[in-house]
């Protein structure tokens, strides 16, 4: 469906675009009369998926949208456009993103951002951010220009985009999909996501992604994946779905005061729907959520700091000219500084100096370690609420919980909440054109702080879009109109198929 390419340009959804659709045709035809033969290799065969930019592909350039590796060309394939090609997926163009990942709003890219919906008003061009980092990912699916997209979910990365974009944005549990070939970001908090117009069509990506990979070692052996799946199908059988109403946790924490009305009133649609359908709504606590996002832009940027080490423009990256010594013999400073200074945006070198800076051994214990403290207390609010016991948890620590509620019926089995606080902002308010103080990082940071939870407990969360009418109270958010809300459903970890079901009962 490559209809309007001057539109698709104008978005610039891709780095390296879609080719014309002639390329695609004998693939899709053959798949289609494999299809017929009831003999497909599977869902997602002569299916276009666009993929991520850091996601490493060796038929097409890897970039991670920054002008470092505007010239790499990885000589292997992940192990998921592996996966996806041995399904007969085609692995369309690769897509545009926040440089290396950071950011939230796809506009930290060295290929200029990504628009997520544009209209003209009073004569002039009004654009939305379309969400980052995953943008390019969440507009090339939003405009049907492939059947899904891959995107990489470090701490929002691919729910906030669905947010935006009005579309499906599922991260799964840490583990599950293979890193190898994923330009690491944070290595602890790294996860391939999935981006469709359906959660039917997650489903179909997920189930051909969702295996063992001996090249990753934080990849989940076949052994823990079937402890996991026997705790998660026994507390099924037993518990709920068969014989009970789903229990859904409302975090009271998410109720931000900065949430704009159509977000809050899409939550309240969206909790209304789950108990028309039988199922029973729990406000819960989840009290060190206030601490989360700082514990996230400590933590990420000292992973950050210390992968993004090896871009010195000798081990990789391209090099910068000119002489490769400084005047003190033998030394390579000035090549890796010049190096690095040309190769590297903005954000980047900020998080690098924030990184390097939590990491040094005088700033170490008051940041770096107390984030850690930080990421652990996150994840004993979730392993207390969630009926389902944490499949590599350990039951001390849930005792320590401070929460004063105690008893065994405050255990949800998903919690329902916003993707973020408020509808797309327009580009212009985000890239600084508008007003410089909104353009301030620490305001693009603020907009995950519903999604990094999640993120630092390692836990399966999607985004569904929930439509808020009328549009126009849409517009008074200073959104053209855009009348499609991001509600996130955040289960415990391994429980990544109950989380995508309810994402189902609410599309
Ligand atoms: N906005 C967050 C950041 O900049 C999340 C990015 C991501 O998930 N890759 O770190």
């Amino acid at each position: 469906c490559i209809a309007n390419q001057k539109l698709f340009t104008e978005l610039n959804a891709f780095i390296t675009p879609l080719q014309s659709l002639g390329t695609y045709a004998d693939r899709i035809r053959d798949a289609d009369i494999r299809r017929e033969n009831g003999a497909s290799k599977s869902p997602l065969d002569g299916r276009l998926i666009a993929i991520k930019d850091n996601i490493c592909t060796r038929s097409l350039p890897t970039t991670c949208a920054s002008r470092m590796l505007e010239k790499f060309s990885s000589p292997f394939d992940a192990t998921v456009i592996k996966s996806l090609e041995n399904a007969g997926a085609i692995i369309g163009g690769k897509t545009n993103l926040d440089e290396f990942g950071m950011g939230s709003h796809s506009t930290n890219s060295h290929f200029g951002p990504v628009k997520n919906y544009f209209d003209t008003v009073n004569g002039s061009e009004k654009s939305l951010s379309a969400g980052g980092s995953s943008g390019g990912s969440a507009v090339a699916v939003a405009t049907d220009q492939c059947y899904a997209a891959l995107g990489t979910d470090t701490g929002g990365s691919v729910r906030l985009p669905a947010a935006y974009t009005g579309i499906v944005g599922f991260k799964p549990s840490y583990g599950l999909i293979s890193r190898w070939g994923v330009i690491a970001y944070a290595n602890s908090l790294d996860t391939v996501g999935i981006l469709a117009k359906k959660t039917s069509t997650v489903r179909e990506v997920f189930n051909i992604l969702n295996h063992h990979d001996a090249h990753d070692p934080t990849n989940l052996s076949n052994a823990t994946r079937s402890r996991i799946s026997n705790a998660v199908s026994q507390l099924h059988s037993s518990t709920r779905l068969s014989s009970r109403p789903l229990r859904i946790g409302v975090p009271i924490e998410y109720n931000l005061t900065e949430m704009t009305s159509p977000v809050r009133s899409a939550w309240l649609s969206a909790l209304h729907t789950l108990e028309t359908q039988g199922h029973s709504l729990h406000p819960i606590s989840l009290p060190s959520t206030k601490h989360a996002l700082s514990a996230y832009y400590i933590l990420a940027p000292a992973e950050a700091s210390s992968n993004l080490a090896k871009y010195d423009g000798v081990r990789y990256g391209t090099r910068a000219e000119g002489p490769d010594k400084s005047s003190e013999e033998g030394s390579t400073d000035y090549l890796y500084a010049r190096t690095r200074g040309e190769g590297f945006g903005d954000e980047v070198r900020r998080r690098i100096l924030l990184g390097s800076f939590s990491l040094s051994a005088d700033a170490m214990d008051n940041y770096f370690i107390q984030a850690q403290r930080v990421r652990r207390l996150v994840q004993n609010d979730f392993d207390y609420v969630f009926a389902l016991k944490n499949p590599l948890g350990d039951d001390a620590q849930v005792e320590n919980h401070s929460s004063s509620t105690s008893s065994t019926e405050t255990k949800v089995d998903v919690i329902v909440g916003p993707t973020t606080a408020s509808l797309p902002p327009s580009l212009a308010s985000v890239t600084g054109d508008e007003d410089a103080a909104v353009s301030a990082p620490l305001h693009s940071y603020v907009t995950d702080v519903c999604t990094v939870p999640a993120s630092l407990a390692g836990l399966p969360a999607v985004s569904v879009p929930v439509s808020v009418t009328p549009p126009g109270e849409a517009q008074e958010d200073g959104s053209l109109g855009f009348n499609k809300v991001g509600i996130q459903i955040i289960g415990q970890y391994g429980d990544d198929d109950l989380v995508l079901r309810v994402a189902e009962l609410l599309e």
